[in-house]
């Protein structure tokens, strides 16, 4: 049967293709595909683990005492049919064969499969007996676990050999996994929960493929290779697409394509004004590699690397001084002396460490994490990691020029602070004997209470970065990662407005370097309006860089700046920019010709 999803639209473009849901509500296990020649391991491996819970079970019984409630025994062997039965094994191995899943993922997809079936029963009693289901599958998957350490990654997707493309369906999925998927197959996703600039649909955006999040009951309502189409620029999805409507997104798919390609021809078009304005448009990469990406799509330096995924997937032991430096080094060497803007590391809220992590045992039981003890606050509770990091950011700045930037600055006695620190971390520099250079120090105004004080704070820093995703979270107070209030996240709301433009213009009347890191950087909705309000510098993913690019090539930053006035005392806001940018660029087309 048909029927669509709907949630946010978080990463543009169609993609259809099968679901393959991971992480299941019931039981969380690790999630990879095992290769073709792996196939008959793997089941062999799931019958020795069914065979030891058959023996535990069976020895169980044997030893049941005489005056033990005819209950127990008759439960242990329903455990022991449901272990028997063929809808448990044969099922688990259809994942296998058709769909590499090891075995622990082959065993969750199938009590998905089999406790809807339950869930459908009319009878109590059999409908009951899926409490049964899902205590037999945690011992096969106990015994799984006993026979190997499994160390697999949460989610690991890169040799499968199907052929029909996968998404990926998801209750939630955390940034640290979402950013194994760069080297993936998944081709687009789905998750339950999640907003607009929450840090997953922000990592999903870097890898360019369409998503949809906040659908609450996606992960729930698609079964586990349904046929599947994302439209990531409606934010709703299609299950079991009828033949029509798939001919209808693939001709979309093969449009949007074309659009693409259209566009990749700007790359390395100068992105300048009509009024002769030379506008940076900068990449945000979260690991050295992305700079590649960066570099390929025209963009002219980093204005921001997101270092805290460096910390990710660790196992909770943080990279050493040595690694981090190796890191910084190669992203500076990649981007061949155009700038890199190292953001120190920003944990917390929605972007945890992994679970055995020190952040994570900190965050543990804190009551509201996007206000605790994060980001700065972070790296000054942990001195010596925080210096560690400095080290190795100054060490790379022997190697091309680099630039730091602070995140969730508040107060001046942080900057204070982190002066000092830099101070102490250039004398042990030095006493050690390694190289460096000077390093500007860029603070990010993603607290309201930093705007609003942005001129003292400003006579202490070298340049600022506007961070929109935190600023428009703090200054409405809606949680940027929570779908239940999405709706009232608002970039346009006037007071949000403000603070932009006053941040923009007091940076420029300092004479210092101003830009936006945020996600409304990269979005072509917001290009006018920041160009009006006097931003120069715009810093985004790769893959967004010629959109915008197109935006600033037909802009007119003066007649822009002219119809700020009226957008800033609008009641409605957004609807007075469509009208005054619309009618400049209708008079603008009149006086090309
Ligand atoms: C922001 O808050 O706008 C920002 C760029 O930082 P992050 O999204 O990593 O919090
Ligand atoms: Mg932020």
């Amino acid at each position: 049967m048909s029927f669509q999803v709907f949630g946010i639209a978080v990463s543009r473009g169609v993609a259809i293709g099968r679901a393959v849901l991971v992480a299941s509500s019931r039981v969380d296990v690790a999630h990879y595909f095992v290769s073709a020649d792996q196939v008959e391991a793997e089941f062999a491996r799931l019958l020795r683990a069914r065979d030891e819970v058959v023996a535990e079970l069976e020895a169980l019984k044997l030893d049941l005492p005489e005056d033990a409630p005819h209950e127990l025994a008759a439960l242990l062997d329903v455990h022991l049919m449901l272990l028997h039965d063929e809808a448990f094994t044969g099922g688990a191995r259809h994942w296998i064969d058709q769909r590499h899943f090891n075995a622990e993922w082959a065993l969750s997809a199938q009590l998905e499969v089999l406790a809807r079936q339950f869930d459908e029963m009319e009878d109590d009693y059999l409908r009951e007996r899926k409490a049964d289901l899902e205590q037999v599958v945690e011992r096969v998957l106990g015994a799984l676990a006993r026979e190997q350490g499994s160390a697999q990654p949460a989610i690991a997707a890169r040799d499968f050999g199907g052929e029909d493309p996968l998404l990926l369906v998801a209750a939630d999925i955390a940034p640290a996994d979402m950013i194994q998927f760069k080297r993936s197959v998944f081709q687009g996703f789905i998750t339950d929960i999640g907003g607009k600039t929450s840090h997953t649909a922000i990592v999903a955006r870097s890898l360019d493929i369409p998503a949809v999040v906040g659908t609450r009951e996606g992960s729930r309502l698609i079964m586990q290779d349904d046929w599947v189409i994302i439209d990531g620029d409606a934010g709703t999805v299609i299950v079991n697409p009828s033949p029509i409507v798939l001919e209808e997104y693939r001709f979309r798919q093969r449009q949007s394509e074309l659009e693409r390609a259209r566009l990749a021809r700007l790359r390395h078009t100068p992105a300048v004004t009509l009024d002769g304005q030379v506008i940076e448009l900068q990449a945000n990469i979260e690991l050295p590699a992305d700079a590649h990406a960066a570099v390929e799509a025209g963009a002219t330096g980093v204005g921001l690397f997101r270092s805290e995924f460096l910390f990710m997937n660790r196992e909770g032991e943080l990279p050493s001084e040595e690694e981090q430096f190796q890191a910084y080094r190669a992203a500076v060497e990649a981007m061949r002396g155009m700038p890199v803007t190292i953001r120190t590391v920003d944990v917390g809220a929605d972007k945890p460490l992994d679970r055995m992590s020190i952040s994570d045992l900190r965050h543990e039981h804190v009551l509201n994490p996007a206000m605790g003890l994060r980001a700065i606050r972070w790296s000054l509770a942990e001195p010596s990691m925080f210096r560690q990091q400095l080290r190795a950011i100054y060490r790379a700045s022997a190697f091309g020029k680099v630039r730091l930037l602070i995140p969730m600055v508040a107060h001046l006695g942080e900057v204070r602070q982190i002066h000092e620190t830099m101070r102490r971390v250039q004398q042990q520099l030095s006493d050690a004997g390694h190289a460096y250079t000077r390093v500007e120090l860029g603070v990010m105004i993603e607290i309201p209470a930093a705007a609003l004080m942005l001129p003292l704070l400003l006579k202490y820093v070298d340049f600022i970065s506007i961070g929109t995703n935190d600023l428009i979270q703090y200054t409405l107070a809606i949680d940027r990662a929570d779908e239940s209030v999405a709706h009232l996240y608002d970039p346009w709301h006037p007071a949000v407005l403000q603070l932009l433009g006053q941040s923009i213009a007091h940076a420029r009347e300092a004479g210092k370097a101003v830009s936006v890191c945020g996600e409304m950087a990269g979005d072509p909705a917001f290009t006018e309006l920041l160009l009006g309000m006097g931003l120069r510098s715009f810093s985004m993913h790769p893959s967004q860089i010629s959109s915008v690019k197109q935006r600033v090539l037909r802009a007119d930053s003066v007649r822009l700046a002219a119809c700020l006035p009226a957008i800033l005392e609008s009641e409605d806001p957004e609807a007075t920019a469509e009208r005054e940018f619309c009618a400049l660029r209708g008079a603008q087309g009149k006086s090309l010709h």
